[in-house]
């Protein structure tokens, strides 16, 4: 891969990025899930932000890595398989990021088609609720914000907004679909062994999602136990304090790092972050190393 030098002010690309070259976001969203971004739309921002790897990881959908991988072919971005599912940890929903697997394994790709079909017997309930609180929002209207993507809960927040029923994208988690809100429902309870053993099985490493200020010792020494390969380490929801714990839990368990962006655009107006949230190239081939090496 070509060296770049970085020089002088460089218009709308951030600040933050006119360093980045050698740099990896491993975690962003497109239209396949709720990221506002098609696969090729989010490549040219990835390339403005002079990234070199990228990783996408929609929600139970592998559809944008074919056509991500050609497209960052021609502007020489590295594209790696990945995937955000969603384990249950008790009580808690806990997100798991996936990489390197083989995004054409017939067993997981038959589990994401699972995944998705609950999704959206989980967006009927949600609506159900909705409705029953008079608030008359259709699931045509939902279902026109997911396009092809896994449902989830963003486009219900997106469609409550169009259809002027809240004035603002968090408010609909504040007042309605939020964490035990009076429109909450949950997903799929997949357990984190089955997790694991879906991405190990595909040959992927999988890493625990933007643990940020919740997470306790047990939990994370359970999540451990049951074949956890690493954490991310590097997010928008992580300052230094956070980083610095995460990056401390990892080496004393011999586990990998990850970070990225969480990278979803448009009415999430992270536009912005694209080139702020990166890893440098040694951690993604420390990644590499322990699959192929
Ligand atoms: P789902 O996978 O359908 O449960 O949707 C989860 C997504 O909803 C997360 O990845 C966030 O993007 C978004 N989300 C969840 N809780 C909130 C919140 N309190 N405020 C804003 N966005 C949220
Ligand atoms: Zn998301
Ligand atoms: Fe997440
Ligand atoms: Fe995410």
């Amino acid at each position: 891969m070509s060296q770049k030098v970085e020089s002088g002010n460089e218009g709308d690309v951030p600040q933050s990025s006119l360093s980045s070259a050698g740099r990896a976001d491993l975690h962003t969203h497109t239209t396949h899930s709720d990221g506002a971004h098609s696969p090729y739309d989010l490549i040219q921002r990835v390339h403005r932000a002079r990234l070199e790897v990228l990783s996408i990881t929609d929600h139970d959908n592998v559809g944008a890595l074919d056509e991500a991988i050609e497209w960052g072919k021609g502007l020489g971005i590295e594209v790696i398989s990945g995937l955000e599912l969603s384990v249950s940890l008790g009580e808690k929903d806990v997100h798991v990021l996936a990489y390197f697997f083989d995004h054409r394994n017939q067993d997981l790709l038959d589990y994401l088609t699972f995944f998705r079909r609950e999704r959206l017997k989980r967006a009927e309930r949600i609506v159900q609720k909705l409705n029953k609180i008079n608030v008359p929002l259709k699931l045509e209207a939902v279902l026109e914000q997911a396009g092809v993507g896994s449902v989830g809960r963003p486009h219900i927040a997106n469609a409550l907004l169009d259809g002027g029923y809240i004035a603002t994208y968090h408010e609909a988690f504040e007042r309605f679909i939020g964490t035990g809100g009076p429109a909450f429902e949950k997903k799929y309870q997949l357990n984190p062994v089955d997790a694991f053993r879906l991405v190990t099985n595909a040959g992927g490493l999988s890493f625990l999602a933007h643990p940020g200020k919740h997470m306790t010792e047990l939990e994370l020494s359970q999540l451990i136990k049951s074949g956890l390969d690493g954490i991310e380490v590097v997010h928008p929801a992580h300052d230094d304090k956070l980083k610095a714990y995460y990056r401390g839990v990892v080496n004393q368990y011999f586990l990998l790092e990850s970070g990225g962006s969480d990278f979803h655009g448009g009415k999430k107006n992270d536009d912005h972050t694209l080139g702020m949230f990166t890893v440098p190239m040694h951690v993604v081939e420390t990644m590499r190393s322990r699959l192929f090496s």
